[in-house]
């Protein structure tokens, strides 16, 4: 029985040890990978923006998972085919879609190292260094939006999550219990990102009231009206809660005056949440910083270094100015992690959000942030508000229309022929871009009017890019026009 047990272990261990390449085999398989990426960045500027479709997404299906093994070669190609080649490619200097992402090099780095340690980044017994590490990055936005040493807060997968945080700590601090939820209002705008709707209905708050409060001319929150909802809820009786305020609304980029949002939210107890998901790192750039006036009075604040940062996608931040109240709100004592508590001054991010085990993500924002310095950053972020600007002037010298000029890096615009409905033309044009492939832009409806935007993040995009597309509308309004 023993030297029967003892063969059949030797036999699993020898095929378990597969997944251990040796030195030669990592070497091998790291060249290979490290290639497609270099093929991929070499090719960067020249791929499309947007590939709607390339038909070979089928060879996906083609694979199953099994017992024998494949070759790195046909899994790269399968990738190429299936993942790169299609669809809004976030890495190009032409996405100027949506919100764009990016992804620095030297975030990959880190990310590499960081699987490859594996540290565990949730308990400050588990890794002391991870978990300062993060937290250091932690205290770094806090002191930038100017909280206090007391605020604590979580690096999370993104800015939903960490929506969904804030509000859930928003609620158990003002203790809105299940019998008050239906008493209990939310004021937002029709600018605030969906996500807050979402982390309102799983924070279990979905019969509470939402007050969508009416939009200024610049498509920001107005207080005036804000105020006027909050007296008149109050006089019946309701409970106002919590203001999500947004720091860059993603659709127009639009700034809420926060500081005059501070003074209403202090006057009568309520939550005052900014979304700074968009726009939050922009506070770097010292010409832009008085746009952000009053964000140190918020009690919670969320920012996505995966758009302002232009790190990879997967790393958002939620801060809450009361630590106490995050602690409080996302904690929990587990017997089995009982000798995981020493009592020392560095908080988890077990216990600040609710994630136990998790990706060590600071590190791909920490590597980053030291190896370039910050001047880079603040470059590229007010060379991106800039060429906004440039492209708001251009573009209107081609004849169309605007919106407000953009305050961050979001525009939006529309061409208006005299032959044909407005909405009905902008609508063709995005998708001659789209079909064009060079650029990507996307568009909006504000209030029936069919608006495009265009949002430039993307650390690639320079002014080569911009005059570019304004080259290809100007081509698509004649072809469409004729
Ligand atoms: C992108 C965005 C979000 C959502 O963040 P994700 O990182 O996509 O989850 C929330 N709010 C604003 C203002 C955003 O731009």
């Amino acid at each position: 029985m023993s030297a029967l047990l003892e063969q059949k272990i030797a036999a699993l261990e020898q095929l378990a040890k597969q997944l251990e390449p040796g030195q030669k085999q990592r070497s091998a398989l790291r060249k290979q990978a490290v290639a497609y990426g270099e093929r991929f960045l070499e090719d960067i500027y020249t791929s499309p923006a947007y590939v709607p479709q390339n038909g070979q997404l089928a060879l996906l299906d083609q694979l199953n998972v099994e017992d024998d093994p494949k070759s790195l070669p046909l899994l790269l190609d399968t990738m190429a085919k299936t993942v790169d080649l299609v669809g809004i490619n976030p890495a190009s200097e032409g996405h100027l879609g949506y919100i764009p992402g990016g992804g620095i090099y030297t975030s990959s780095l880190a990310d590499y190292l960081a699987d490859i340690t594996n540290r565990y980044a949730g308990l400050y017994f588990g890794s002391p260094g991870a978990v300062k590490l993060e937290n250091s990055l932690i205290r770094w936005t806090s002191e930038l939006v100017g909280y206090p040493a007391s605020a604590l807060g979580n690096i999370t997968s993104g800015g939903s999550i960490a929506n969904l945080i804030t509000i859930t700590t928003a609620r158990d601090a003002m203790q809105i219990t299940p019998d008050k939820i239906h008493k209990t209002v939310i004021y937002h705008t029709q600018q605030t990102h969906h996500c807050v709707n979402k982390a309102v209905r799983i924070a279990g708050l979905g019969s509470a009231i939402m007050r969508s409060i009416p939009l200024d001319n610049l498509y920001r929150m107005n207080p005036i009206l804000l105020r006027a909802q909050i007296e008149s809820d109050k006089a019946a009786g309701l409970l106002p809660f919590y203001i999500a305020a947004s720091c860059g609304s993603t659709d127009t980029g639009a700034v809420d005056e926060l500081d005059k949002i501070a003074d209403i939210a202090a006057e009568n107890n309520v939550w005052f949440h900014v979304d700074a998901a968009y726009g939050g790192y922009f506070i770097l750039v010292d010409k832009l910083k008085p746009l952000f006036k009053g964000i140190d009075r918020a009690d919670s604040i969320v920012l996505d270094p995966h758009k302002s940062l232009f790190l990879p996608y997967g790393t958002g931040i939620a801060l809450i100015k009361d630590g106490k109240a995050l602690f409080q709100s996302q904690h929990y004592m587990a017997s089995y992690l009982q000798d995981a508590y020493d009592g020392t001054e560095e908080v988890s991010p077990a216990d600040l959000s609710p994630e136990l085990t998790k990706h060590f993500r600071g590190l791909r924002l920490w590597l980053p942030l030291h190896l370039h310095g910050l001047a880079p950053f603040k470059a590229a972020l007010e060379e991106k508000h800039l060429l906004t600007l440039y492209f708001h002037a251009k573009v209107q010298a081609l004849g169309f229309e605007v919106g407000p000029t953009p305050q961050l890096s979001v525009g939006i615009y529309r061409f208006v022929s005299k032959k044909e409905d407005a909405n009905a033309f902008n609508e063709k044009l995005v998708k001659a871009v789209q079909k064009d492939g060079r650029i990507f832009v996307s568009s909006t409806n504000i209030k029936g009017t069919y608006w495009i935007r265009i949002a430039l993040l993307s650390f690639r995009t320079h002014k080569v890019t911009i005059d570019r597309y304004l080259g290809i509308l100007e081509e698509k309004i004649t072809e469409l026009s004729v």
